[in-house]
């Protein structure tokens, strides 16, 4: 029997073939990202009953553009079989696509199973046609049918599987392409099953007058489509809400993690530290095994950072985070709490014994010294030893003596370690207690200053002051800086309290000023964390305007040590000063490690000379002198103005004036006093008219 097909609906049954399989591509897309079973679950049964309705209503179309001289019919029975067939070879297609891996063997077999489900399908259709005599198959054509078939679905299950990575690039593309050429392999195997049908002349279809084959491609074709399409909708959908879903859940993962480590080195913060050892604290009780607490800071850590730049400090901060790591076992915590302070938590220690080797093992290895990205480099701990349950029952108590013993261990020499001892909790208390005094201080007004004279070597007229801060507390009593300036130079109120300095000498140099009393220069130390305020000239020299000063009658000090940590940075701010009308003197001069190049060119008016080389003079008989000789020659040659510090005895002093040393101060020729003592001391000092 001749048989005719309408090209329309072939090309509609090409098209939803092609679209079946982009719907497949894309929800093998899917499927393989769920994390969620149940979802995963219910993906593959919706995705496998919209595909295998687009590739059964493909076959159906091909069927509807069919036509014999003969009125044609489907049983509706076989017809839903077919169906069935289609979508359970596409949940197993579905189930091959979306594993993690596809193995040749799987391939294989995946293809062929599918491949005989197509075919299945395929025939199981034909069969609804209930044709009087049977339908004659070619079999050359059927098998050649069966073997697209095959063909097709392991070229499909292949395309589908390595695409179904959504990140590649240009995947849309690829998609659409592979769905092309699934869709022509599908199509093809339909119509080359047909052509292997023979319809016999003379045969009947005994399913004919069933329904309008005309309504019924339609209702197909839009049913279709509309499956197809509101699966990709709802697929795309979903994706977007799960990849929205995927982003908070990743977000808040790094905002946990950001709450609980160090980002800079990977170790657990303060808070992750105290939880730790508050479960330590707890278990402790009930294993009544103890553990120790290794506080550990950074001997010299601070030269490194600012002399060789943060970016590298954050280097060396990280490199011994992973070489502290690697000193301590599996179980312990090794957390950052920040700065250059560490903390090893190390539980189940039986002995105090224990917790040293663990100190001295730490040395040892540093001592080798470790690797930065750019240097092999030495860089010690200073360890604080605190144990429980002996040395406190509280995360606060255990840490704080911990860092007390550290203190102990820093101001026993460094890079070693000490246990902590009840005595230490006094420094620690009177620590705090300062602490606390400073943030009180300034509002309060518990600051005063003093001013100890320097003396003119050649007439010993007053050439001039510095002014020296205290600390007087209701409580603690009077502190003197060195008791109290450290601290806030580790807190950073030391920047608010230099510039109470100079608001309160220029205060003072006003009420001299208004007393009648000689005008003269007075000097103001500034501290290393001042030194790093960029905009500290400027705001000086705001509070100096406002309290209506001349620039010229102060002068301010700057350690040498200070000043040769970043000796470029120091130069440009010294300039600074100097265009601003500030004279500049060098501190403490031969405590550090001056490079003369610098020392020229600095260019500072004054050096002062520290304590230590004009003890020297008593001490060390000729050799003391030569030193101090050689440096106020050095000083001269640059034409700069030395003060020698310290002068404490008769025999200092006229080996300094006999050295032609410029200025002297010391508590020889007077003591640092109250702004009224000093007043006194120039009164009696001005010549009486
Ligand atoms: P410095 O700048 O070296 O100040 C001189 C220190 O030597 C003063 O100690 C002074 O009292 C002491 N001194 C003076 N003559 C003699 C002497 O003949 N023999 C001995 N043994 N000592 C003498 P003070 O007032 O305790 O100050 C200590 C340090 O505190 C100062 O050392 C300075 O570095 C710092 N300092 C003082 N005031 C301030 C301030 O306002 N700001 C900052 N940043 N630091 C300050
Ligand atoms: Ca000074
Ligand atoms: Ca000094």
């Amino acid at each position: 029997m001749q048989s005719t097909y309408y090209l329309g609906l072939v090309v509609v049954s090409l098209a939803v073939a092609t679209l079946a399989s982009y719907t497949a591509l894309d929800l093998a897309g899917r499927i393989s990202t769920m994390a969620s079973a149940r979802l995963r679950h219910l993906w593959l049964a919706g995705g496998a009953a919209a595909m295998g309705t687009g590739i059964w209503s493909m076959h159906f179309i091909g069927m509807l553009a069919f036509s014999l001289p003969i009125p044609l019919g489907y049983d509706f029975a076989i017809t839903s079989y077919s169906l069935i067939i289609a979508m359970i070879v596409s949940y197993f297609a579905l189930v091959q696509v979306a594993r993690p891996t596809l193995s040749a063997r799987r391939l294989v077999t995946g293809g062929l199973l599918m491949g005989f489900g197509i075919a299945g399908m395929h025939y199981t259709g034909m069969a609804a046609m209930q044709m009087q005599p049977g339908i004659h198959y070619r079999p050359g054509l059927f098998a050649a049918s069966v073997a697209i078939a095959i063909a097709a679905s392991m070229a499909a299950l292949w395309i589908a599987h390595t695409l179904r990575d959504s990140r590649q690039h240009r995947v849309l593309i690829k998609r659409i392409g592979a769905a092309c050429v699934m869709g022509i392999a599908i199509t093809g195997m339909h119509y080359t099953g047909m052509a292997a049908a023979d319809f016999l002349p003379g045969s009947v279809c005994g399913a004919a007058r069933g329904v309008n084959a005309q309504w019924l491609a339609t209702t197909i074709i839009l049913f279709t489509f509309v499956i197809l399409i509101v699966t990709l909708i709802l697929s795309r959908f979903d994706a977007h809400t799960t990849f929205l879903a995927g982003s908070v859940s990743s977000l808040n993962n790094q905002i946990v993690r950001l709450a609980t480590y160090d980002t800079l080195t990977d170790l657990p913060n303060r808070r992750t530290l105290n939880e730790h050892i508050e479960r330590a604290i707890h278990a402790s009780k009930q294993t009544r095994r103890g553990f120790a607490i290794l506080f550990m800071d950074l001997d010299g850590f601070k030269t490194i950072n600012d002399s060789l730049g943060h970016a590298f400090g954050d280097e060396v901060l990280k490199s011994f985070a992973q070489h502290l790591r690697q000193c301590v076992r599996n179980v312990d915590t090794v957390a950052r709490l920040g700065g250059d302070e560490f903390v090893v938590l190390a539980e189940n220690i039986g002995a105090p014994r224990d917790a040293e080797r663990m100190a001295e093992a730490v040395l040892e290895r540093m001592r080798e010294g470790i690797s930065t990205q750019s240097q092999m480099l030495q860089i010690m701990p200073s360890i604080g030893i605190a144990l429980y349950p002996q040395d406190g029952s509280s995360v606060d108590e255990l840490l704080k003596h911990a860092d007390a013993a550290m203190y102990e261990a820093k101001r026993g020499g460094r890079s070693t370690y000490r246990f902590f001892e009840a005595h230490m909790n006094e420094a620690a208390m009177r620590t705090l207690k300062i602490q606390s005094a400073l943030h009180e201080a300034l509002g309060k007004g518990y600051f005063s200053l003093h001013f100890q004279p320097k003396f003119r070597g050649d007439s010993g007229a007053v050439a001039g002051a510095e002014a020296l801060i205290r600390l007087n507390h209701p409580e603690i009593g009077v502190l003197p800086p060195m008791d109290f300036i450290p601290i806030a130079e580790r807190s950073g109120q030391v920047v608010e309290i230099g510039y109470w300095v100079v608001r309160e000498t220029c205060r003072q140099i006003r009420r001299w000023e208004s007393a009648g009393l000689p005008s003269m220069k007075i000097a103001i130390n500034l501290s290393p964390r001042q030194m790093a305020q960029p905009d500290l000239v400027a705001k000086i020299l705001e509070i100096v305007h406002a309290e209506g000063v001349d620039c010229n009658q102060i002068m301010f000090e700057i350690t040498e040590t200070v000043a040769m940590q970043d000796a470029a940075k120091t130069t440009e701010m010294i300039r600074e000063f100097q265009n601003s009308g500030f004279e500049i003197s060098i501190d403490d001069f031969g405590t550090g490690y001056s490079s003369l190049a610098y020392l020229q060119r600095f260019r500072v008016k004054q050096l002062k000379i520290d304590r230590f080389f004009t003890s020297g003079l008593d001490a060390d008989g000729h050799e003391g002198s030569a030193i101090v000789q050689a440096i106020i020659a050095l000083a001269h040659s640059l034409e700069m103005d030395v003060v020698a510090e310290g002068v404490e005895t008769a025999s200092q002093l006229d080996k300094l004036k006999d050295l032609q040393c410029d200025e002297m101060q010391g508590f020889l020729l007077g003591k640092p006093l109250t702004a009224d003592a000093f007043s006194e001391l120039l009164q009696e000092r001005m010549p009486t008219t």
